[in-house]
């Protein structure tokens, strides 16, 4: 054996989880998951085989047998002490996260901290899985819902918060007595892998989670599998309209959340300290790498004069690792997105928009290999440009500008995407009128990123989700059950039956 293949082998494999087991796969396909700050490979995760998937799958319908009668206080008391779990290894979590994505230690705790809230809300579920009833609907008559579960429920996530996300789906699928087959990002499944082996400790009885790692053919297969019955999806609105077009296809429950471009809109009786110090946290947080990341921002008239304290904010942020205290704007998950982001920040300045922050190339001492890219911001967008046309998914911010409120919400509803939006004023007139005329799922007044907690639902809309349910939430028990709907009368024993009936009344 060659000393490369020698120190290939050192690295750390990423496991699968099926039947309560972590095991290695026995794939010939592999990934490196990568340090974005570093390039230091950290583990190897594998592309699961077909049998592999097709044992996630089995083991999760044998377990839910079982799993979907398991007394409502035994479920809850899980998500108690997975709570708990979850707090305690809280900087160990984000410490492997900002090592695998990037995003700084304080960002990878709200991360997990957003995820710990939907655990929470799980462990609520006797209240929040009942169902109705009406007393007398006909003499003698009652009507009754059960909300139960579906069967074997499958979770596909994105890169860019590998902890919450998953948290959006397999706590509440579980709470809800379904069984669980989950597909991370390859990008970055180690955290999840954590998560996973604490929802263990926590007492999720084996099968009924289970975790497989891949790429396009694992999610095909999660598509295609006749007993998976509803798969939750978040990621890109490539791959998201696909996952809905080919699982719904084969007869399955599907919810989509992808892409977006969320518009922020200035007025100029604004607080203009705040508005512009969210404007900057949220555009460039995270480097830019949210589905709810303010990337356009809408100067209304006199706000227009704002552009340049708003650069002189954007260019104070520090870029560096996320490891490092102070860090204010880690690197890009990969170099393929460095790539990319560095094509559109050139494309941009081709179409002609103006170049107002240039963040290509910072210097960041001591991680000369990082996709980092500054915080970078353009002024005279149009609707045209593909800087304004694609979601960059980076730290850019498209600057436009408006001559009253309505003109900038004509701009956003003509928007195919309709994930999140926010407006900055001090005015409630104009607050309101927003939040009616807007077509977005979700608003902000004076918060730049709205992402609800999880006694409501994620609510994109448009372009960015396909299906009807949001995840966590109420939406989400709706989504994970088939309510069925009981209809009894009894009979007293002294009763004497009347004549055959053959009309349709009760
Ligand atoms: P992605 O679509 O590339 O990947 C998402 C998942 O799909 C991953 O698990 C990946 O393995 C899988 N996948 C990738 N290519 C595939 C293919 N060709 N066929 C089948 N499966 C495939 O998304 P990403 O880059 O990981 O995440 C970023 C995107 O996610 C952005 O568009 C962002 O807006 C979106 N996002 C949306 C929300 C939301 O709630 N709306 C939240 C977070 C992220």
């Amino acid at each position: 054996m060659t000393a490369q293949a020698n120190t290939r082998n050192a690295i750390p494999t990423v496991k699968l989880l099926i039947g309560g087991e972590l095991v290695e796969s026995t794939t010939r396909e592999w990934r490196d998951v990568v340090n974005p700050a570093t390039q230091e490979v950290l583990a190897r995760v594998p592309f699961a085989t077909v049998e592999e998937m097709n044992a996630a799958v089995a083991s999760a319908k044998e377990a839910f047998k079982t799993w979907r009668k398991t007394p409502i206080g035994t479920r809850a008391r899980i998500f108690l002490k997975y709570q708990q779990l979850i707090r305690e290894n809280m900087k160990e979590l984000a410490a492997i996260l900002t090592a695998e994505q990037g995003k700084t230690l304080a960002d990878a705790e709200g991360d997990v901290f957003r995820g710990l809230e939907v655990v929470e809300h799980a462990a609520g579920i006797g209240n929040l899985q009942l169902g109705e009833l009406a007393n007398n609907v006909a003499g003698g008559v009652d009507t009754y819902t059960l909300l139960q579960p579906l069967g074997v429920c499958a979770g596909i996530t994105p890169f860019n918060f590998p902890a919450m996300i998953p948290l959006w789906m397999f706590p509440m699928a579980i709470a809800t007595g379904n069984t669980f087959v989950l597909k991370p990002s390859e990008q970055d499944p180690m955290v999840t892998m954590r998560l996973a082996e604490l929802a263990l400790e926590a007492g999720i009885p084996a099968g009924v989670l289970n975790v497989v790692h891949g790429g396009a053919e694992a999610v095909n297969l999660i598509c295609d599998h006749p007993d998976i019955k509803a798969v939750s999806f978040v990621g890109s609105t490539r791959v998201g309209t696909h996952v809905y077009n080919r699982a719904s296809q084969a007869g399955k429950r599907v919810q989509c959340m992808m892409g977006a471009k969320n518009h922020a809109i200035i007025l100029p009786d604004a607080n203009k300290e705040q508005t512009l110090n969210n404007l900057a946290g949220a555009a460039f947080g995270a480097a830019g790498q949210r589905c709810m990341a303010l990337s356009v921002a809408i100067l209304v008239g006199e706000a227009q004069s704002w552009l340049p304290e708003l650069a002189e904010k954007a260019r104070s942020l520090k870029v560096n690792a996320g490891v490092e205290p102070g860090t204010d704007v880690g690197p890009l998950v990969s170099c393929s997105a460095f790539e990319r982001v560095s094509g559109l920040i050139e494309r941009g300045v081709g179409e002609g928009a103006e170049l107002v922050l240039d963040g290509r190339n910072p210097e960041v001492p001591g991680y000369a290999k990082g996709n980092f890219v500054g915080p970078t911001i353009f002024s005279g967008v149009t609707p045209e440009m593909t800087i304004y046309k694609e979601e960059i998914f980076g730290p850019v911010l498209c600057v436009m500008a408006a001559d009253s409120l309505d003109e900038a919400i004509e701009l956003i509803n003509a928007n195919p995407n309709g994930n999140g939006t926010a407006i900055f004023t001090r005015s409630g007139a104009a607050a309101r009128h927003f939040q009616e005329e807007i077509d977005v799922g979700q608003v902000g007044i004076n918060v730049p990123i709205p992402v609800p907690v999880p006694m409501f639902s994620f609510t994109g809309s448009r372009g960015s989700k396909l299906g009807d349910l949001g995840p966590y939430g109420k939406q989400v028990v709706q989504f994970y059950t088939q309510t069925k709907t009981v209809t009894e009368r009894w009979f007293d024993e002294n009763e004497v039956g009347g004549p055959v009936n053959t009309t349709i009344n009760l």
